[in-house]
Order: C-alpha cells, then structure tokens, then sequence
C-alpha cells in the first residue's frame, strides 16, 4: 500500500491542484474570494475553474458531479448529473462542465423541509458553491462522484441548509473578533476563522443480526430489549484493545477520509461495549461541518463493506452509554494565533481574559439557544442520563482559570495563575513531567481544554453546524459589546479590567466546576436560575426568543421567518421521529414478539398436558408458574400494544406541529415504555428459541 503522505487528499481538488491547473489570473482570484472573502467569482473564472476541476476529474475516472448540500433534514443531498453534453450530428458527446454549472445548482425547495417557506408552488431553490470548502471525489457504488460543497437557498433567498447560516456566522465572528484583536494593537492579522475539531462517537454491529431488528432497521435504536447479564460495568472496554474484525473497518474508514483530505486522527474504543470514536485533527468551522458529515457517511459505507452496520443514533441501546459529539472550538488568526490560548500565566493575558469573559457572557445569556442547537428527539435519551452532559447548560473553566477568575470577581484585577506542579510516578525510570494546571471534567457540556472550549452536548447523529452557528454568533455579538465599549476610552488598560470584571462579576453563575451529574446540580442550577430543558420540545422555543431574535437579525444570520420555520421542522422532526418508533413498536410486538409469545405458552401448555398424562405423579408446578408469568406479562403487551396505537394515532391528528410534539412526547412515550415492560420481562423468561430477535448480549457482545 502507498504511503500516506502520498495519497492523503488525492481525491480533493485543492491547492496544489488549483495552482498546476488554472492560470495565474484564475488562482489568484480564487485565493482572494476563499482568504478575504471580499469578493465574487467573476463568470470567466467560474468557467475557467469548472474546466479544469473537470478535467481531473475525469483524469480520475469520475463520470458525474453532485452539488453536495446540507438540506434541513440532518444528512447530506446529491442528485448526480452526467458531464456528458448532447450528442453532436454523428453522434459524440463531449464531457461537459460549465462555470455556470459550478457556481448554480437549481433543485426543488419544497420537497427539503422548510417549515412553511417554501409551498409547491413556489418551489424553486438553489444551490451556490462554497469554494471555501474545497470540491472532492468521493467513492460510490455508482463509480467516483464529484461533489461540490454548495450552500441551498429559497428562490428568495432564505436558507434552507445548515451550511448557508454556518457561512453567515462565521463572517460575524471574523469581524468582531478582528475588532478585539486591534483593541490590543494587532493590526496584522486579517482574518480570524473558528476552527472546530468534532469527535465523533458510534457502535458497530453485526449486520446480520442488525437485519433480524426491525426497530434498528426503521429508528436506528432498539426499542426493546433486556439488559444482557454483562454490561460496561466492568469498564474494560474504553481504550481496549481493538478487535480484529474492527481494526480492518479502522483501516479502511481511515484510508478513504485520508483520500479525500479528512484528517482522521485518533481512533479507540469508548466506553460502552461495540462503541468506539473517531477524532480528525480540527479544520476551519465549515469545512469541518462539511468533514464529519463524510465521516458519518463513511463509517457506516465501510461497515456495510465488512458485514457489519453503524449506528449513529445518540442512544441505541437502553442501559448503555450513548454516543455523542464533542464539539471542539476555538478562533485561530490567518497568521496562526489561537485566540484562547491562555499563555502560561493566564492572569497576564488580559486579551484572554477579554475573549474569556466574553465567551462567559455570551453562554449565560444564550444558554438555553446553545443547548436547543444539540437538541434532537435521540439526545433526550442521553443528556442528563448520568453518561452525557446534562441537559442544564453551564461552563467548566479548570482549577487555573477559575481562581484567576475569582481574583477578578474579588479585586477587579488578577496576580497570580496557579502553574501545573511536577507528575511524580514514584518509579525511577518513568520521567516526571509538568502537568496540566488544570483537570479534566468530563460531566461539564461546555468545558474549556487547554486552548479550546469543547461542547459535549451534539447528538452523535446530529449535524455540527448548528452547534457552531450559535457558538460564532452569540460571541460575535459579546466580542461586539465589547469592542463598542472599550474602542473609544481614554485609559484602555484600565477601562478593559473595569470590563473583565464586569462582566464575570455578572454572569459567574454560569461557572460550575464540580459534578453535572449530581442531584445536587440540578437544584443548584436552579437556585442560580439556569435553564433546564430536559427535553427537545422544551428547547425549541429558544430559538424563537427574543434574545435569539435579536442575536441573528443582528448579523443577519436568521431572518426572524427563518427561525420561525426552523422551530416549526424541529416539533415537526420531533413528532416524527417519535411517531415513527410508536410505528415500529406496535408493528414488532404484534407481528413478532406476541406471536412467538403464544408459540411458546402454546409448548408450555402442551408439554404440561403431556407431563401430566404421562404421569400424575411427576410436579409440573415449574411449566406452570411460568405458563401464568408469562401469560400475565402477555396480556399486559397486548393492552399497552392498543393504548400506544391510539394515543400515536390520537397525537398524529393534532394539527399544529408544537402541540403534536408535545402529544408525543407527553402520551406517546410513556405509552411505549409501558409496553417496553412486559415485553423486556417476557425476553427472561420465555426459552431464547422462541424469542424473534437478537438480544443485547448478541448484538453487543458478539461483534
Ligand atoms: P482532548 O485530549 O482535549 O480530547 P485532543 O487533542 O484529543 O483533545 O483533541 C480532540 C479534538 O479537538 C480533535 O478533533 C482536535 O483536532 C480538536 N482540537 C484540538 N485543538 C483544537 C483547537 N484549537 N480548536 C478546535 N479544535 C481543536
Ligand atoms: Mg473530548
């Protein structure tokens, strides 16, 4: 096999390839559109761009191209168009590719949810080229596409994607942040970007026992099944040694992102069994949203390849540790400086300090947006079920910074950073080494690690870009309080103290270094009057706040219709999701699990008949506790099986999308907990022949 340094991006038309390929002119003005941002693509540099990203394709054996897109519905769109131009008088055709092709993309808004902004009838929608992030050639069964990262508007031009917004905001924090670096003298960087690093967490499992589950066929997630006698309660499977048969799907997974320039970095085992994570080294905020939707698509294509299927879903099986994103996010300069890099004495960084209290004041007032960007119908299984952040909002600053904080609660200023004290292993030949001033919290949903902040709430199914939109808007809109402020004062020095302190002083309550986990947290947050919003349909609201508002009209990030219709597909998403798992539910235990149920009382019945004609001596008290256990477990599926069919069919008639959701979420899901009971209780009893399905110690244990 090549050495990687020799393939690694080799399916992505990048720099090296843009330079080879198009005249100097061409180059130059591409470079100026991706660094400055200031300027369009002229039609002539389009066409001239087109030719040549086509002909390396076609170099490449690549026959379509794509406009890649991020529709409202959580995963990726492509509809493939041939290069192929008509065929001239004798009948040959050219591969064709034009600037206009690149640039414009045209599709139907109204079969992409729009939340009421686009009607059939008005149903033209478009999709526009990001050339920030660059085009690439991903594997298909249908041979090699071409895929343009494209951005999809409304004819009138509302977004309809999760790209568009991530491309706004990202604008709003380059120029505020530009803003607080001149307030310290910086007057060479030109550009600041977020850089986003997101760690993505999945399971692996059989496919052929994933094909005998319906429920993960249809939902991704089990919606039955016991808790199989070993769970990850022994922790030996974090950091585990990785199984063969999974180390080969590693080594693919890793071999196709490295072609197309997905820097896949760290791979292990998590927590939970058949769970594991994958980390690329972190990429500018767009182009990372853009790189972990591949390494969704890539993880489960190359698990197919090896018999074996991923899930994404944030909580697949009950019981077990559910999968997430880490959302990793900082502000790095064009010319390489991180913005919350705090230096080693954080108490001299008063730019840190300033970018600190800022970030502070923009969670704490923008909390319950920040925790509506991970909301989704999965997560509500997994935050603030002791494995996941919980579902209050709150920042975890590290031992250094929270007493450089508390000195500027206290005094207004700071003079001291605690410095990381010698790691000592009590073993001669182990080198001691300086540690981190600071721990690790793992049960903190925003978290600060050294020179980032790491959001720990996305779903694992979930987009980033949401996550990140709210993350650059809402300190954009601090950075930007900020820098009205302290441009024009007399004594900066001073007057930027006075500000930090300010600032801390009100929204310290934000801060919470101890354990998310605990009882104690939930009623403290309370007391400090923190959101909790445990579940999807209590976070949506927050995005038609007035505070959120007023953050995205402010940068033009949403329009207040936008976020409108985007409250209205998220219940909407909701009902759905849910409707779809009562669906399945019912359909499960009536045609699968309630037969196999009777099969079985039937053999017991029958086997007691025969015991006992055999003779009358013989006990057949066993077979007939449990012929009663069962048939009592049996009768009480069977009701819930008629009330979880009503209320899902009663909360699908209600018309409007906030109250069907809330129906689901208030009828419909205790509803399927209660037939999950009996069924869960039948699984132990009756004999693993009988029963219809793979159980969790199959699924997860035998991978
Ligand atoms: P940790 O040990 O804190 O989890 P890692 O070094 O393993 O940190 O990185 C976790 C993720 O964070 C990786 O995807 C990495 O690329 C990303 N990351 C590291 N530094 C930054 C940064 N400055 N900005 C954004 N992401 C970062
Ligand atoms: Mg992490």
């Amino acid at each position: 096999m090549a050495n990687v340094a020799e393939y690694f991006g080799e399916n992505v038309f990048g720099e090296a390839e843009m330079k080879a390929r198009l005249s100097k002119t061409a180059y130059e003005a591409l470079h100026r559109t991706i660094e400055e941002g200031t300027e369009e693509l002229s039609p002539a540099v389009a066409a001239e761009i087109a030719e040549a990203m086509k002909n390396w394709a076609v170099e490449r054996g690549v026959t379509h191209y794509t406009h890649w897109f991020q529709p409202l519905t959580g995963t990726t769109a492509e509809k493939h168009d041939s290069f192929i131009s008509a065929p001239d008088s004798e009948g040959h055709i050219m591969m064709e590719f034009s600037g206009k092709e690149l640039i414009k993309g045209e599709t139907d808004g109204s079969s992409f949810p729009s939340g009421g902004l686009r009607a059939t009838f008005e149903a033209r929608g478009y999709t526009t080229w990001d050339c920030t992030s660059p085009a690439f050639i991903k594997p298909s069964s249908a041979g090699p596409v071409l895929c343009i990262p494209t951005a999809f508007c409304s004819y009138t031009g509302e977004a309809l994607d999760k790209k568009t917004p991530l491309l706004r905001s990202m604008e709003a924090i380059n120029t505020q942040a530009l803003r607080i670096l001149r307030l310290f003298g910086n007057t060479t960087s030109k550009k600041v970007m977020p850089s986003v690093g997101a760690e993505q967490e999945y399971f692996l499992i059989d496919r052929s026992k994933y094909l005998q589950r319906e429920d993960l066929i249809f939902t991704g997630r089990t919606l039955f099944g016991a808790k199989p006698p070993k769970g990850q309660e022994l922790d030996d499977h974090y950091f585990g040694k990785i199984r063969e048969r999974i180390g080969a799907f590693m080594k693919d997974v890793d071999e196709d992102l490295w072609r197309m320039g997905v820097s896949s970095k760290t791979e292990h085992n998590e927590v939970a069994p058949a769970q594991h994570e994958l980390a690329p080294i972190y990429a500018v905020a767009n182009v990372a949203a853009d790189h972990n939707q591949l390494i969704m698509e890539t993880l489960k294509r190359i698990a197919k390849r090896h018999n074996l299927r991923c899930l994404l879903h944030e909580k697949p099986f009950a019981g077990v540790n559910g999968s997430g994103k880490h959302n990793n996010w900082s502000l790095v300069t064009d010319d390489g400086i991180n913005m919350l890099n705090p230096g080693k004495a954080p108490h001299t960084n008063t730019q840190f300090m300033l970018i600190l209290a800022c970030i502070i004041e923009a969670v704490d007032i923008h909390a319950d947006l920040l925790r509506e960007s991970a909301a989704d119908a999965g997560n509500d299984l997994r935050l603030g079920a002791d494995e996941a952040p919980p579902a209050i909002i709150s920042i975890f600053l590290g031992s250094q910074l929270e007493d450089v904080v508390e000195q500027y609660i206290a005094r207004g200023n700071a003079t001291s950073s605690i410095t990381g004290t010698v790691f000592k292993s009590g073993v001669s030949t182990l080198p001691d080494f300086v540690k981190d001033a600071t721990d690790r919290n793992r049960t903190s949903p925003f978290a600060f690690t050294g020179n980032k902040f790491e959001f720990r709430a996305v779903g694992s199914n979930d987009s980033i870009s949401e996550a990140n939109v709210v993350m650059n808007a809402m300190v954009a809109e601090s950075f930007c309080r900020a820098a009205d402020e302290l441009e024009n004062v007399d004594n900066f020095d001073e007057a930027v103290q006075e500000y930090i302190a300010k600032v801390l002083r009100e929204h310290r309550r934000i801060i919470f270094n101890g354990d998310g986990y605990s009882e104690e947290w939930i009623e403290e947050a309370a007391r400090r009057g923190l959101p909790n919003r445990p579940t999807m349909v209590d976070a949506i609201p927050a995005l038609t706040s007035e505070s959120t508002e007023k953050l995205f009209e402010k940068f033009g990030i949403f329009t207040s219709t936008e976020l409108k219709s985007r409250a209205e597909i998220a219940y909407e998403g909701y009902a759905k999701a849910v409707n779809i798992e009562a669906n399945t539910m019912v359909e499960m235990a009536s045609k699968d699990i309630i037969p196999a149920v009777i099969r079985y009382t039937t053999a017991l019945a029958k086997s007691i008949n025969e015991v006992r004609s055999a003779s009358t001596a013989v006990d057949v008290s066993v077979q007939e506790e449990l012929l009663s256990e069962v048939s009592a477990n049996l009768r009480a599926a069977r009701s819930a099986v008629v009330v979880l069919r009503d209320e899902a069919e009663k909360a699908r008639c209600i018309a409007d999308a906030k109250e069907r959701a809330t129906a689901f979420r208030d009828n419909v899901i205790p509803a399927m907990k209660a037939l999950r009971t009996p069924v869960d209780t039948m699984e132990m009893l009756v004999d693993k022949r009988y029963w219809p399905m793979p159980t969790y110690g199959d699924l997860l244990f035998e991978v």
